[in-house]
């Protein structure tokens, strides 16, 4: 059975102190509850090693937001896989639509990162999604098809296993606007079909694809109750600890 998941990509926000209220408040709103979903917080690099001290012994497991493929040397500003594993975190986010876009990240970059991360013990949060123009320009499956055959070129079927894929149509993400649960449905079901057809069925039964795009409270159970639908990666709600639990606890 796949594991619901539901992660937090703080993105470029907190300072060490605001990453400590807010990893506390956090593991205060969920103290007591039982959980029947996985809990990831992907604090700034620099905040990854304090957030997963203040985590140890809870159910919150920490990631990052990005790596670079490279194991170490002249790469002034980069951050290695193992460098992030050695600060606590078990996660990596990796093929972000702002990195995508903003940073120019292609598929084969991503893959590199898949692969360096896989390698170093990393689990990565595989994101993919389409613009608005794509979607509207009906081009919206060559594009998520193209980026899920890009970014896990060379993946084994067991390193599948580690990677959890996250469905984020750029349109929804920080918008406000969200893919309603059947327009959700329909390309997660779509990516689980490509992943049978390039694995197995097993594999793309097991396999957790996690939806983001202005996931709220709200609306967190009428998506998540959409059968292909296991998890969501959280953006903007995560950022307060009580409206992160409460998408939590909504599952
Ligand atoms: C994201 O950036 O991964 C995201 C889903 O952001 P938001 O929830 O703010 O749309």
């Amino acid at each position: 059975m796949r594991k619901t998941v539901i992660a937090g990509n703080w993105k470029m926000n907190k300072n060490l102190s605001e990453a400590a209220e807010l990893v506390n408040g956090l593991k205060a709103e969920l103290a007591g509850k039982t959980l029947n979903v996985g809990v990831i917080v992907c604090p700034p690099y620099v905040n990854i090693e304090s957030v997963a001290k203040l985590a140890e012994g809870t159910e919150i497991k920490v990631g990052a937001q990005n790596m670079y493929f490279e194991e170490s040397g002249a790469y002034t500003g980069e951050i290695s896989a193992d460098m992030l594993k050695s600060v606590g975190a078990e996660y990596v986010i990796l093929g972000h639509s702002e990195r995508r876009t903003i940073f120019g990240e292609n598929d084969e970059v991503i893959n590199k990162k898949m692969k360096k991360a896989l390698e170093a013990g990393l689990k990565p949060i595989f994101c993919i999604g389409e613009t608005l123009e794509e979607r509207e320009g009906g081009t919206m499956k060559e594009v998520i098809a193209k980026q899920v055959k890009g970014g896990l070129s060379g993946i084994s079927e067991q390193e599948l296993s580690e990677i959890i894929v996250a469905y984020e149509p750029v349109w929804a993400i920080g918008t406000g606007v969200t893919a309603s649960p059947d327009q959700a449905q329909e390309v997660h079901a779509y990516i689980r079909g490509m992943l049978k057809e390039m694995y197995s069925e097993v594999a793309a039964d097991n396999m957790t694809i996690q939806y983001g795009g202005s996931v709220k409270p709200g609306n967190a159970k009428e998506l998540l109750g959409m059968p292909d639908i296991d998890g969501a990666l959280v953006g903007g709600a995560c950022l307060k600890a009580d409206s992160f639990a409460g998408i939590i606890t909504a599952v």
